[in-house]
């Protein structure tokens, strides 16, 4: 078989059989294919789409590129969760250890960066020593342990996903249903949990920008869930602003630790409630959602999930001076708010450019294997809806430079738009898909 028949079967619009997905996936995890030809079929993919037969193989194929996990030797149940990606989104470091704090044990394989939106394991590096690198039997080891582990995507655990998201993160090749489905339930499945929550985000900082979009993007993964017999439930959730303040690893990282100690962004607060009810109620800890958002609270209010975070980040390596004093963490030298220059309310933000504009500053990749500035980003002041007064603070930018500080002030401005008559607050929560 030869990559570039595949490559061109693609390209004009042919369906690739499972024999055809297989090879590609297997050749590019172990280097037989170059990136040069990988990049070109995920262009096809994203301009050609896929049948879904073709996920389904495309999932399955990455998900056994390395080991699939059986945990049943740690714990009768686990859970996961996900994100299809957004701007500002902390929500994993506050919902896996308030849902590990109830008792449920949470395994969770995350990413980096990719396009516009942030990557929690670039955001857990800020903490100095943290590690997401874990052998198999370290992973299980951990959760077996202290009840929660987050890691990456290793030479063991869904290799194929790990290099595949490292060259569509720089090749423009991110925004496709078939490679969202196959890269977050690959890692998914190999991770080895029983309950999966998925948060699918819609809106300007999402990979799908309409309702529409996100319910098929959500109906595919929970469908190939569930073929392998996990409990998969999708939350769509709205991402026309960024969640919470915080942009930017370290910036976020600050924003969930006082989220955990029960003080974060009101947003932020009810958006890992629900989340977290969610995964209480699908892994059989709590009778109902509603129940679920009860325990959740009670781990947050009586320090247990702020213990269970500490907990991981020592398991991992990370030192917890830098997050019991997250003044600690890594601070850009300017940091300065920049003005509101007219008065109005706000009414909207271009999410995915505010993420952008991050990466640009150093917060993300512009190349495959770029070093990341973790301290750089921006902390908004207002949300949708919210009365503005010419002058007053808009956001604050935390800058490596005088110039990418001017820079990213102009491109953060000309992502907002102001409205004098007064404008509706934005939901949460769109839908939910079992
Ligand atoms: N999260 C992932 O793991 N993969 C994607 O493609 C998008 C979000």
């Amino acid at each position: 078989m030869r990559m570039v028949e595949i490559i061109e079967k693609k390209r004009d619009g042919k369906e690739l059989n499972a024999e055809e997905i297989r090879f590609f996936v297997k050749g590019y995890t172990e280097n037989a294919i170059p990136d040069y030809q990988a990049a070109a079929l995920l262009m096809a993919i994203l301009w050609r789409g896929m049948t879904d037969a073709e996920v389904r193989e495309l999932t399955l194929a990455m998900a056994y590129s390395g080991e699939v996990l059986n945990l049943k030797d740690v714990a009768s149940m686990v859970v996961d969760k996900h994100s299809t990606g957004g701007v500002g989104d902390k929500v994993t470091f506050v919902v896996a250890p308030t849902v590990a704090a109830c008792g449920l044990p949470v395994g969770k394989m995350s990413g980096r960066g990719l396009g516009f939106s942030g990557g929690t394991l670039d955001k857990l590096e800020s903490i100095p020593g943290f590690t997401c690198n874990l052998s198999v039997a370290e992973f299980k080891a951990q959760l077996g342990r202290i009840g929660l582990v987050i890691a990456g995507q290793t030479a063991n655990l869904a290799p194929a996903d790990g290099k595949l998201y490292a060259l569509r993160d720089v090749t423009g090749t991110v925004p496709s249903l078939p490679l969202i489905i196959s890269s977050v339930m690959s890692k998914k499945i190999a991770a080895g949990a029983d309950a999966i929550v998925l948060d699918v985000k819609m809106g300007s900082g999402a990979f799908m920008k309409t309702l529409a979009d996100a319910e098929a993007l959500a109906e595919g993964m929970v469908a190939i869930g569930k073929e392998v017999g996990r409990r998969v439930t999708a939350l769509i959730s709205d991402m026309n602003q960024p969640l919470g303040w915080a942009v930017g690893n370290a910036l976020e990282v600050r924003e969930a630790i006082a989220a955990l100690h029960g003080a974060g962004p009101h947003d932020l607060m009810e958006h890992c409630l629900i989340v977290a009810a969610e995964m209480l109620y699908r892994g059989g800890v709590a009778a109902s959602p509603q129940e679920g958002i009860e325990l959740a609270r009670e781990a947050i209010n009586s320090g247990r999930a702020w213990q269970k975070f500490r907990d991981m980040v020592s398991a991992q390596g990370g030192d917890v001076a830098y997050i019991d004093n997250p003044t600690l963490l890594p601070a850009a030298p300017i940091i300065e708010p920049v003005p509101a220059p007219e008065s109005g309310y706000l009414a909207r933000v271009q999410t995915d450019e505010i993420g952008m504009t991050v990466v640009a500053m150093g917060g993300g990749r512009l190349k495959k294997g770029d070093p990341i500035d973790h301290a750089v980003g921006l902390v908004m002041h207002y949300k949708v809806g919210d009365y503005v007064e010419r002058g007053t603070p808009l956001f604050t930018l935390h800058a490596a430079s005088r110039a990418s500080y001017e820079e990213s002030a102009r491109r953060v401005l000309a992502a907002l738009e102001f409205s004098p008559t007064p404008v509706s607050p934005l939901p949460l929560f769109y839908r939910r898909i079992e």
